[in-house]
């Protein structure tokens, strides 16, 4: 095999589900890809996730002849403590009417959580464009908030763009105005998101 297809291979691994044998765990970080019986799943392991979701399903009855296999999720980092989002609904509504946004940090060896404002290079109403934050190496950027002002919270085409291709939660605070402020999150895998929520004991759930 050519060099430039032997490092695709090395750095995502193809996998063929075993039918005799539960399949073995990825126990790096990175991403692989597994084919199973119905489908072609992505296995993503990261420090504070671990995630199997399916990216091509065969259909027409059509079976290939490899293991069966779930979508699954695990989301491997302690939950969200409250006091690092009292302080970021705080943070928003002390920028009315301009937009904020700030990182949640996990770090995965302490297993402790931090909150980092993230400096405003421009902030208005409807635009918020920052530098991005610093991290030791043990650490992850888990929660990427940012606030909507007054307007109500959803993704927006620039929270798209500005979320294309990272793995992370991204969660919106909107209508800072009121007592109630209107919330939005998602997860993002590299090119796909899915429906996430943060419960109310801080733990992240993601729907597959
Ligand atoms: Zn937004």
């Amino acid at each position: 095999m050519n060099n430039m297809d032997k490092a695709i291979l090395s750095a995502f691994p193809l996998v063929a589900v075993p039918t005799a044998e539960p399949l073995q765990e990825y126990a790096e970080h990175g991403v692989r890809f597994l084919v199973g019986k119905t489908g072609v799943m992505r296995e993503v392991s990261l420090p504070w996730l671990q995630i199997v979701h399916p990216v091509a399903s065969l259909d027409g009855g059509l079976q290939l002849p490899y293991g069966e296999l779930e979508a699954s999720v695990r989301v491997r980092c302690s939950r969200v403590p409250a006091d690092l989002i009292r302080q970021f609904t705080a943070d928003a509504r002390a920028a009315l009417p301009n937009e904020v946004a700030a990182a949640l940090i996990w770090n995965s060896k302490t297993n402790q959580w931090r909150y980092q404002v993230r400096k405003s290079v421009v902030a208005n109403a409807v635009y918020v464009q920052f530098e991005e934050v610093r991290m030791a190496d043990s650490e992850h950027l888990v929660v990427d908030f940012h606030s909507h002002g007054e307007h109500r919270a959803f993704f927006s085409e620039v929270d798209d763009q500005d979320d294309h291709g990272s793995m992370k939660f991204s969660a919106v605070l909107g209508n800072l105005d009121h007592a109630t402020p209107s919330s939005a999150i998602r997860l993002c895998m590299a090119g796909l998101y899915m429906p996430a929520a943060i419960k109310a004991d801080g733990s992240l759930e993601v729907t597959l």
